[in-house]
């Protein structure tokens, strides 16, 4: 049987919910959307949460409500999804880049620290994987240097360090997208404890309205449906045994691949509860196949895996051509992309297939 890599399954709950809402007949941004945000905010305990329509947009959002200027600095990860980048200079921002640990694959504070100059304006850290960065240090560095900070926490929905939630340091952006820990389809949350914020995010997402035909400011289409609501509510409910489920897969192949001595597998870093959006191993040089190679044996073996990311984010022409892009040198990120394998870690995995996934690394040739 294949083993895929993500594997969406919404069930009978998800059923009843969105037909509720097709059946009431109010089927834009409503009462489900602000029961969505209500609960997602009791869950992270924060104090507001603002649903839009895609997490890029939340990323977009967050800076845009910050006001930056053209030349303003934002210093966040090389190695995330794209949607990071395209967010800062959709925002009108200049894109710089510090290195990541290869232990928890995230910004370290350090790096961050030898990038941070007058025009610094944002932090943005991403919680890769659904593993919380080092927010107490980035946090302390951004008060330090008068930085805002936004934390792209798309992967990370209730990831926690010391029992402190990710998306509850700075302003929070999460995805609701189809493969996340949490769906809507297409989806984005935004979480703030300033009271401020939340208020013009509201205004920013309904076309800078606050009451009809009123504007405050030059604002978007950001909302929400309660259709993609009604999706995501009913998983609420079962969170928190959808991660028991994955922080058990991930043990269980770090076991099986124990003593497979040229994969490095995933930590756990002090503090942290990870929720295992992905489970991503690296291939040490000098072992019998490299890391494209060991994904063309597990491909040939219908097992599910993927390569989250394959280059530097923007180690591409479109981005290498774009003044508002700063290449600063990430030797770390740049080892990274070339060794790094995702494998199936999602509660659809049992101990059966992390049996299969073990033997079929062990005995991996050219
Ligand atoms: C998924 C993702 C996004 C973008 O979210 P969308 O809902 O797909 O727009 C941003 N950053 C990271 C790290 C992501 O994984």
């Amino acid at each position: 049987m294949p083993i895929p890599i993500t594997n969406v399954q919404l069930g009978p709950e998800v059923e009843a919910s969105v037909l509720a809402v097709i059946r009431s007949g109010m089927i834009a941004q409503g009462p489900v959307v602000a029961q969505l945000e209500k609960s997602f905010a009791e869950m992270t305990d924060v104090k507001h949460v603002v649903a839009v329509n895609n997490g890029t947009t939340a990323l977009i959002a967050a800076l845009e409500v910050l006001d930056l200027q053209p030349g303003d600095e934002v210093i966040t990860s090389p190695f995330t999804f794209v949607a990071t980048l395209n967010a800062i200079l959709s925002a009108g921002a200049t894109a710089r880049f510090a290195d990541i640990s290869a232990e928890d694959f995230n910004v370290t504070t350090a790096s961050l620290a030898s990038l941070v100059n007058e025009r610094t304006k944002v932090l943005m850290p991403v919680h890769l994987y659904g593993q919380v960065a080092d927010m107490e240090g980035i946090s302390e560095l951004a008060s330090s240097s008068g930085a805002r900070l936004v934390e792209d926490a798309a992967q990370a929905h209730l990831a926690s360090l010391n029992g402190k939630a990710a998306g509850t340091w700075g302003i929070g952006c999460f995805s609701l997208y189809a493969t996340k820990n949490l769906t809507s389809g297409e989806g984005g949350l935004i979480s703030t404890n300033d009271d401020d914020i939340a208020d013009r995010l509201r205004v920013l997402r309904n076309q800078g309205m606050r009451q009809r035909y009123q504007y405050e400011m030059a604002g978007n289409n950001y909302r929400m449906t309660d259709l993609q609501a009604a999706v995501c509510v009913p998983q609420l409910a079962k969170y928190e045994e959808n991660v028991r489920r994955r922080n058990e897969n991930a043990l269980a192949l770090n076991q099986a691949l124990a003593d497979i001595t040229w994969v490095q597998t995933p930590q756990v870093l002090e503090g942290r509860g990870h929720v295992w959006h992905q489970y991503t191993i690296l291939v040490r040089d000098g072992g019998p196949v490299d890391r494209d190679e060991l994904i063309a044996h597990l491909t040939k073996l219908e097992i599910g895996c993927g390569i989250y990311y394959p280059k530097i984010v923007y180690d591409y022409d479109c981005y290498r051509q774009d003044s508002r892009v700063i290449t600063d040198s990430v030797p770390v990120a740049e080892d990274v992309v070339r060794r790094c394998v995702s494998l199936p870690v999602h509660p659809g995995v049992g101990p059966r297939e992390i049996e299969e996934i073990a033997t079929a690394i062990r005995m991996a040739t050219k």
